[in-house]
């Protein structure tokens, strides 16, 4: 392993705001990249050796919005996006476009690092397949909130985010129904397609990535007519 600092690509076309961050970022021991245009920092990552993304979402040319997904396409990189715009969050973390997490503009330099190292310890772990610090819940199954990831046992299951999401919503509250509105509302499925349909779509997903896990093919997710899905934690 390399002691050097982390390079951190920053897309801002806001060159006081790039320059803020830029500043701060090094002084907390990150080796800062700036660029001011989407396909500048597609260019800039194709090159490689970057630890993580900060992008801002409005960028002349290629969009904060079409960069992010675009690396998505091959790259796993932590992307934190930087919006002024609170309406778009759903979607900037949904399935479509997949960040990893958000800063609202304005903020604090302070915060940004946070959730930079949260983001960095969670891709570093995911690599190393190591849980972060893991919260007990039901039937055996367990909480990485850092690595946002769900253990049964000792096995982390390979979750996409929203799956993530709704089987931390569901296991942290066995027996409780949770409508699909509620979990459309609060897992940040993408917003654009806010049917009970994306719901079911990931249940049905979560429910085949759970079958060849819990013994005796109990069925973890109930679904309870007319209302939505329950917990029922294996014995
Ligand atoms: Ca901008």
């Amino acid at each position: 392993m390399t002691d050097a600092p982390r390079k951190i690509l920053i897309a801002e076309d806001e060159a006081k705001i790039a320059a803020l961050l830029a500043d701060y970022l090094r002084s907390s021991g990150f080796d800062p990249v700036c660029v001011d245009n989407g396909q500048e920092a597609l260019h800039r990552l194709q090159g490689g050796a970057f630890s993580a993304l900060l992008l801002d979402l409005m960028l002349p040319g290629v969009d904060g919005i079409e960069v992010c997904r675009q690396v998505r396409q091959y790259s796993s990189l932590p992307i934190l996006m930087i919006t002024a715009r609170v309406e778009e969050i759903d979607r900037l973390l949904g399935l479509e476009i997949g960040a990893d997490d958000y800063i609202c503009k304005p903020f604090s330099p302070r915060e940004v690092v946070a959730r930079l190292r949260a983001q960095l310890r969670r891709a570093e772990g995911r690599l190393a397949g190591l849980p972060g610090q893991l919260t007990a819940a039901s039937g055996g199954f367990a909480i990485d909130e850092v690595g946002k990831r769900v253990f049964f046992g000792d096995q982390p299951l390979n979750l996409t985010q929203v799956e993530y999401r709704l089987l931390r919503a569901l296991v942290s509250q066995p027996g409780r129904v949770f409508s699909r509105d509620h979990l459309l509302d609060h897992v940040h499925i993408d917003n654009r397609d806010t049917s009970d349909r994306a719901v079911d779509s990931h249940i049905k997903n979560l429910r085949r990535k759970l079958q060849g896990l819990v013994p005796s093919g109990h069925e973890c997710i109930g679904a309870v007519y007319g209302v939505g899905y329950r917990f029922d934690p294996p014995e």
